[in-house]
């Protein structure tokens, strides 16, 4: 393998002219800064509730960032990509060509290219008190204890050497050991593979990356498709990387804090309670644990946290979300315009789809075909192409405009849905479908939104300058 030098910048073909993908943490709270969007808050905040209370109260208006949390010299920094348009800025991408460019980048991923020394090792801790060495808050009023909430796990597959890369909520349950939620995805394969060798399962907990590397984490690609190459599609660059100190993992270069260890086979612990992304707590039960052997961290290293179901937590997941279910649909659908998981379905359970309707019935096959695309769906509701389905208010005049419960609604009693949504029983519910698409057939003026001609154009801005001056003395001028 050839080493590099540390590449700085994405890589600019001639003449390139597009806006950049914002490429590092730093360069990202610079960006949020000069926007007005980062807000620093007074020093010594308590890392227990009082991080999270701040972060909470500003989520999707500010990023926070927290000199000496509880007096410890990492600073906390929260809420970096908590507006889905946030992360539009970072890809470099208008807003209306996030979902095609993050699916490019998961369809078309750049190798990483590894360095040999990295701002990230510049401190190596082997005495490991992980209370002491970094900054862990306690977010939600029930939450278990401590919580790394904001970091991408990085294993290998024992066989193949591929890496995963995923966020999981890990628990300080001792000085150098984390309970570990891990779901059974490509981590938990690769931890089971591990396991039924009698082995640990190495494994880097990556803290402080920028957000475009938070973002691939979340892509859904098949096993062994390593996410730190989707990070490098979306920063359009190699993704600088570094070997671990202890195993053979290789972890983002500019990251700014990195947790070494391994899952130990057969070791179940309890974890949680956690606050969730549905505003509810994910329950307390034996899991998976990590022991820790090193914390590599940058001289002035910055630890982030995700506030369990803030707005950050629910973007992060929803943008690959939306661009699978997207590309999924249009499949078989070409006319599917576009779809958004709504904030107040948590992101996850309620589907907005547009669609330029053709066919008469259309918008109940576009409900089936989105059920099947993700288990997580609870309700999914089809609207026109007139309707931003961005503005849940908008959508909700769609359905009370052009829709009839007897006729365009589909319900599928006792299907898999997500463990998490506390009204089903353990992963068995009901699907709901709302097809709020006027018939292709109506007369034009039956669902004609009015408009007023010409209110598009009234400066707002200009008039409101005018909205305290004396009326009596206008009417008179
Ligand atoms: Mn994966």
């Amino acid at each position: 393998m050839t080493k590099h030098e540390m590449p700085a910048k994405a890589e600019r073909q001639q003449g390139d002219n597009r806006p950049q993908p914002v490429c590092g943490l730093r360069d990202w709270l610079d960006h949020l800064s000069v926007r007005d969007r980062l807000a620093v808050i007074k020093p010594n905040v308590d890392l227990k509730f009082e991080v999270a209370a701040y972060a909470k109260r500003l989520d999707g208006q500010r990023a926070t960032l927290f000199p000496r949390p509880s007096g410890h010299a990492i600073p906390v920094v929260s809420g970096i990509v908590s507006d889905r348009l946030w992360i539009a800025e970072a890809m470099g991408v208008e807003p209306g060509e996030m979902l095609a460019r993050f699916q490019d980048a998961a369809n078309n991923p750049m190798p990483w290219v590894e360095v040999n020394s990295a701002p990230v090792q510049q401190i190596v801790h082997r005495d490991i008190d992980l209370a002491r060495l970094l900054p862990l808050p306690t977010h939600n009023e029930h939450d278990g204890g401590r919580y790394i909430a904001a970091g991408i796990m990085v294993v290998r597959n024992p066989k193949t050497g591929k890496q995963n890369v995923s966020i999981h909520r890990c628990q300080l349950t001792g000085p150098n050991r984390l309970g570990v939620l891990v779901l059974p995805r490509h981590t938990f394969a690769f931890h089971r593979m591990a396991e039924e060798a009698g082995q640990p399962l190495d494994a880097a907990i990556v803290v402080g990356v920028d957000p475009l590397t938070l973002l691939a984490s979340q892509a859904i690609v098949p096993i062994d498709h390593d996410e730190l190459e989707i990070a490098g599609a979306l920063q359009r660059r190699a993704l600088p990387v570094v070997k671990c100190k202890t195993s053979e993992i290789r972890v983002p270069a500019e990251a700014e804090i990195v947790i070494e260890g391994r899952f130990l086979p057969d070791v179940r612990e309890p974890e949680g309670p956690f606050g969730e992304f549905p505003q509810t707590y994910g329950t307390r039960a034996d899991r998976e644990v990590m022991e820790v052997v090193a914390v590599t961290h940058r001289k002035d290293a910055i630890f982030h946290t995700i506030v369990g179901g803030g707005l950050e937590h629910l973007v992060l997941g929803a943008i690959p979300k939306e661009a699978t279910l997207l590309t999924h649909l249009r499949r078989n659908f070409p006319n599917v315009v576009d779809v958004h998981l709504s904030p107040g379905g948590a992101m996850r359970f309620h589907l907005f789809v547009k669609i330029r309707k053709t066919q008469e019935g259309q918008g109940k096959n576009v409900i089936l075909g989105a059920f099947a695309g993700s288990f997580d769906l609870k309700h999914v509701i089809v609207v026109d192409e007139d309707v931003d389905i961005h503005n849940p208010q908008e959508v909700e005049w769609a359905l009370a405009t052009r829709f009839q419960a007897d006729r365009d609604l589909v319900i599928v009693p006792e299907s898999q849905g997500s463990k998490l949504d506390p009204s089903n029983r353990d992963g068995v519910g009901a699907k709901m479908g709302m097809d709020a698409t006027k018939p292709l057939a109506a007369e034009e003026m039956r669902f004609k939104r009015i408009r007023v001609p010409g209110e598009e154009n009234i400066d707002v801005a200009e008039v409101l300058k005018r909205s305290n001056i004396d009326w009596r003395k206008a009417l008179k001028s």
